[in-house]
């Protein structure tokens, strides 16, 4: 039975199988990336990949994006009648991802290694985990991205003994790791990031320097405005990657000046950005015990490291060009792929072995006395510090603090800081405990990370032998079994949109959109070649459909370029 290996990304998603080597495999548009985009037809179908990412500008409020970046909250989207968490909006792209490959290897599939990003928390990880197992899938493994891209990579250089750092930057996130391979073996030393970072942000500082450039107030302009000017500061930054300067107008708006972006704007309209950049650098190096010299290459993943400015922050900090033969986009889900192909325990990658660290300290919160005698709350104290190897086990024992007390509560967080209130709370344990005088009563604290990111807390009274684990589904930010369970049932009963028709059904919603993008006589010649298409389509003979189609493709992909250059 095939593993599939998923990385799913904030903006675009990917399938991988092992077969001797990583595959990637095609949607059923015949391509690899599909867009990380949900949306409801008026049919109440649910729309995945492409077809949903035309309808974002043509049907916002039926639409959604981007949320990788709630995983691990519980904040709901209503679309149309349905009303979805994060891990059910990226359950039904991995759902997708997985009828691609159950269409392409003509069997069904039921496990999968799902790729996160390295500095995502318990949460998230396990809002992951449940993403997989909403669209049936057992997740095998969760893994980190740049561990993946990294292990991509060394599968075509085993026997090199080198030390590499991958610079991650998403749609939505950034990750910096650094390991070290030699004899088969592949070992992160240390990861580092930012959750909130990614080739998003920088449209959005593009958009907000149109913005003040031109005096328009954001919170004055609606929805489809909106959307359509962060369209164009999504093509002005990708035009950058290729080209000198873009010049950025108000579509639909001639009384608004034109606006002209080249590289050394882009470079201090986010200047905050590349700074932030520096940050899981330098502290990834630190923890490795690294100096930039040391390192022998700089791998790039993830879509928005196409920015030249991302080359030229790595060419200032490391005095050396980053490898250039790696696809950004393709190697997270091949390496999740090679992954699957060491789970399922392929000859091929016997002597390949791999060991992680976890990115973050994970540790409960403490009381102090101070000199006065007086106690007080909030402080972490550190279980598992950041960059151990794992699984990581490690015990603490801790001592009540009065004689009248009688439960004990241990408060779990992620994170560096010292006062608890700075770092991410991750879930309680409450015990009762017998009472006795100040510092008689122990209880043992273990803490248990294993090799996804997943953490076990359990405390043990030591004077009852009374035992607790922890249950962090508790956490609003994750499903507790039952809720995976019932929630599975209600969206195996969805209507999804069938694959077949998916082609159709794209070149409309993109014939739609670009009706509603343009003016004057292209609107004419959309809207007839819209009926023409439709006609065909009403028809319902094959090869008149196909013939149909690929005028109408042709004319799309024209008429798409020249608006671009408009
Ligand atoms: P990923 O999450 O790895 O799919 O990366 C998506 C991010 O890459 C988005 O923010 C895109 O805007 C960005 N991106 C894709 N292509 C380019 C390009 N040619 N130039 C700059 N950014 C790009």
């Amino acid at each position: 039975m095939a593993i599939i290996g998923i990385d799913l990304g904030t903006t675009n998603s990917l399938v991988a199988v092992w077969d001797g080597e990583p595959r990637l495999i095609p949607n059923a548009l015949g391509e690899f990336l599909t867009p990380s985009v949900v949306g409801v037809d008026n049919n109440q179908e649910i729309l995945v990949g492409s077809l949903a990412q035309e309808r974002l500008y043509t049907h916002p409020d039926h639409t959604v994006a981007h949320f990788k970046r709630d995983m691990g909250t519980d904040r709901i989207t209503s679309l149309g009648k349905h009303r979805f968490r994060p891990e059910e909006l990226s359950a039904l792209v991995v759902k997708s991802l997985k009828r691609d490959v159950e269409a392409y290897l003509e069997k069904p599939v039921t496990e999968a290694v799902i790729s996160v990003p390295a500095y995502f928390n318990d949460t998230q990880r396990k809002a992951t985990r449940a993403a997989g197992e909403l669209a049936g899938l057992r997740v095998e493994r969760v893994i980190n991205e740049p561990t993946a891209a990294a292990m991509a990579y060394g599968i075509h250089h085993r026997e090199k003994e080198t030390t590499i750092l991958v610079f991650d930057l998403g749609g939505g996130t950034f990750d910096v790791s650094i390991l070290e391979f030699f004899d088969g073996i592949m070992e992160v030393r240390a990861s580092a990031g930012d959750n909130f970072l990614g080739g998003e942000d920088f449209t959005q500082s593009i958009l907000q320097g149109f913005l003040d450039f031109s005096q328009i107030d954001k919170s004055q302009l609606d929805h489809k405005t909106r959307n359509r000017l962060r369209h164009n500061a999504e093509w002005a930054k990708q035009a950058l990657s290729q080209q000198e300067s873009f010049v950025f107008q108000f579509p639909g708006k001639p009384e608004f000046q034109e606006w002209t972006l080249d590289h050394e704007l882009l470079e201090s309209l986010s200047k905050p950005l590349i700074d932030r950049m520096r940050v899981p650098v330098e502290r990834a190096l630190r923890d490795a015990s690294l100096g930039s010299h040391d390192l022998d290459s700089i791998l790039l993943i993830g879509g928005a490291t196409r920015m030249p400015l991302v080359k030229s922050l790595i060419a200032k900090m490391f005095g050396k060009l980053p490898l250039s033969h790696i696809h950004p986009d393709e190697a997270v889900a091949l390496g999740a792929a090679v992954q699957a192909g060491l789970k399922a325990r392929d000859e091929a990658l016997n002597e390949f072995v791999l060991t992680d660290v976890c990115p973050y300290t994970l540790g409960v919160e403490t009381i102090h006395m101070e000199d006065s005698g007086k106690l007080k709350e909030g402080y972490f104290c550190p279980m598992i510090e950041r960059n151990t190897v794992i699984p990581a086990s490690r015990v603490e024992q801790f001592a009540n603090i009065s004689r009248f007390q009688s439960r004990v509560e241990v408060p779990v967080y992620q994170g560096e800081s010292r006062m608890v209130k700075n770092n991410i709370h991750l879930g309680d344990l409450k015990f009762p405990i017998p009472r006795g005088r100040p510092g008689t009563q122990t209880v043992e604290v273990r803490f248990t990370y294993d090799i996804n990111g997943i953490l076990e807390v359990e405390a043990t009274v030591v004077s009852t032998g009374l035992k607790k684990r922890l249950v962090i589904e508790k956490n609003p930010g994750v499903l507790s079994k039952e809720e995976i369970e019932r929630r599975l049932q209600q969206l195996a009963v969805l209507k999804i949109h069938p694959r077949e028709e998916t082609e159709n059904r794209h070149l409309i919603a993109k014939g739609e959109r670009l009706y509603e993008e343009a003016l004057g006589k292209n609107r004419i010649d959309i809207s007839d070649e819209l009926s023409l298409f439709e006609g065909a389509l009403d028809k319902q003979d094959p090869s008149r459909i196909r013939k149909a189609r690929e005028r109408f493709k042709k004319f799309l992909a024209i008429l798409e370029e020249e608006m671009r250059s408009l």
